[in-house]
């Protein structure tokens, strides 16, 4: 069965979007079954990729009922994808009736079985789209900018979290935060990580391990259509994202075990 796992910060530009590519890429390449959903209606996800993401079949008509879920993915570099664009905007219209926030979970029970790793982009904000990735995800993972002071929004995060687990999704969990554009020269990194820690903490989580340093690279691969790992494997941030998949895979291969042990 596929582990569902949120990229999710309230805040933009904190590398949720480069985040994702990496870790579903990094994942295709250890031979994982991966399905990569854009929830963000700027589409970064799949333009990263290299897709076109304005036209074809998208999120937003598998979202309405126009065409099965399946007539919306598309496979690139061995990751399927299910792009947006702006008509993602107005998702909150069409998600409609009761349990609005289970339709996404719905919509991909038929696909689930296919994938090791379903992995969702999600946008700034916190909408009927982010609720609906919440309410499918079995992991969040907050990636946080260690250049900004990114800890606003993180309190309602937090709340958000709690209130998601009180009622759609008890089984929901934060695998972790994990620190982006990190550089161990600047003062404020180590400052931001340590308020990270202190975050963490509260939502009875850790900072990931893995710090993913900060690579000129990374704003550059976009522009190519390709993800951090392929676009510059020899940058810092491309070793650091191979180490954070690795660490990814090892939490969940864990968690797996244990399971196995409890039965
Ligand atoms: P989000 O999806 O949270 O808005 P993005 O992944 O789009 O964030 O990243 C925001 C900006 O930060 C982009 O311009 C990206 O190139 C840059 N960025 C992200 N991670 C790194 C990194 N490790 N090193 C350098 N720049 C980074
Ligand atoms: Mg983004």
């Amino acid at each position: 069965m596929a582990k569902t796992i949120v990229l999710t910060n309230q805040k933009g530009g904190v590398g949720k979007t480069t985040t994702s590519a990496a870790l579903a890429a990094g994942l295709a390449k250890k031979e994982k079954r991966v399905l990569a959903i854009d929830l963000d209606p700027q589409g970064n996800l799949g333009f990263s990729f290299g897709l076109d993401i304005e036209s074809g079949n998208t999120l937003f008509e598998a979202l309405k009922g126009d065409v099965p879920i399946f007539d919306a993915i598309q496979r690139k570099e061995g990751v399927d994808f299910i792009r947006s664009n702006i008509l993602l905007s107005g998702a909150g219209q069409v998600m409609r009736g009761d349990r609005r926030e289970l339709l996404l979970k719905r919509l991909l029970e038929p696909v689930e079985r296919f994938y090791d790793y379903i992995i969702m982009d999600t946008p700034p904000a916190f909408n009927m789209l982010t609720l609906n990735g919440y309410s499918a995800a079995d992991y969040l993972i907050i990636p946080m900018s260690a250049e900004i002071l990114s800890l606003v929004g993180l309190t309602q995060l937090k709340e958000t979290y709690e209130t998601i687990r009180r009622t759609v999704n008890p089984d929901l969990k934060v695998m972790g935060i994990l620190m982006t554009s990190f550089d161990g020269r600047r003062g404020l990194s180590w400052e931001v990580k340590e308020m990270a820690e202190g975050v963490a903490a509260q939502l009875g989580t850790k900072v990931f391990e893995t710090v993913i340093r900060s690579s000129v690279a990374v704003a550059e691969a976009p522009a190519h259509g390709e993800n951090i790992i392929d676009y510059a494997p020899r940058s810092n941030a491309a070793k650091d994202y191979k180490a954070f998949v690795n660490e990814v895979m090892g939490i969940i291969e864990g968690e797996r075990h244990d399971g196995k042990k409890d039965k």
